[in-house]
């Protein structure tokens, strides 16, 4: 697919395909199009032309509500004004999920993140990591076949990223779905993904496994991002 806003054009013919339960970093300086490719599938952007499918059916022409996917943002965008658990339960609500099972999915997902005893709390009393597990937390409850992360540690000091590196790590063993993270950091992107794309120049520059990549970079581009001895 292609997308241009006004005059710039973002992506240019870009194609992808993903395993299910596949961890794919998205990959590039800033300003190369991943953040927009990532609205793009969570249908908050519209590409220029082009299909997005995810297991056999179209989705790309779905409302970002009616796809199978769970999207955490940078910001995090947690209701200021609900609790943990408000904030949780909220999009189950809208998709008229019955109280019980909506109790069930947020304690799992409590449980899994460790987030029980500010279940509640508002926002406003959490720490920067904590409203980050919570965001994860209100993804998760969705249990949706694709998670799409833009940047979600970039908000993190150094101590905290490091460690929730790991926690992300751990999370897609449990979650049995697939994650599409979008990082402008070599080493996230080395570390958690199983492959990584590659943004550069509006288009997709190299789509591998990270050794792969750091050994055998498609280009000169790739061997100066990923530092590769190459
Ligand atoms: P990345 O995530 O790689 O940093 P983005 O996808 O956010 O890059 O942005 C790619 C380019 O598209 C940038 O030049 C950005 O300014 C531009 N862009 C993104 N969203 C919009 C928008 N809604 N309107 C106009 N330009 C946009």
């Amino acid at each position: 697919m292609s997308k241009s806003f006004g005059e710039t054009q973002v992506l240019e013919a870009v194609d992808l395909d993903i395993a299910p339960r596949e961890f794919i970093a998205f990959l590039g300086p800033s300003g190369s199009g991943k953040t927009t490719l990532l609205r793009i599938i969570a249908g908050l952007e519209t590409a220029d032309g082009g299909e997005v499918i995810l297991e056999d059916r179209r989705i790309d022409r779905l409302g970002p509500g009616e796809r199978d996917v769970a999207m955490v943002f940078q910001s995090y965008a947690l209701y200021p004004h609900m609790s943990v658990r408000e904030n949780m339960a909220f999009g189950l609500r809208n998709a008229k999920v019955p109280q019980a099972e909506i109790d069930a999915l947020i304690a799992d997902a409590a449980r899994v993140l460790e987030i029980e005893p500010l279940l509640d709390r508002k926002p406003s009393q959490l720490s920067g990591g904590q409203r980050q597990r919570v965001a994860i937390g209100r993804a998760i409850v969705k249990k949706p076949q694709l998670f799409l992360l833009d940047e979600p540690l970039s908000n993190l000091d150094a101590a905290l990223r490091l460690r929730t590196r790991v926690e992300l790590a751990q999370l897609r063993d449990r979650v049995e779905a697939g994650v599409i993270m979008v990082t402008h950091d070599q080493a996230e992107a080395m570390t958690l993904a199983d492959r990584i794309v590659v943004f550069h120049d509006r288009r997709i520059q190299q789509v591998a496994a990270p050794m792969e990549i750091y050994l055998r970079p498609a280009n000169r581009f790739v061997a100066q991002f990923v530092g590769s001895p190459a």
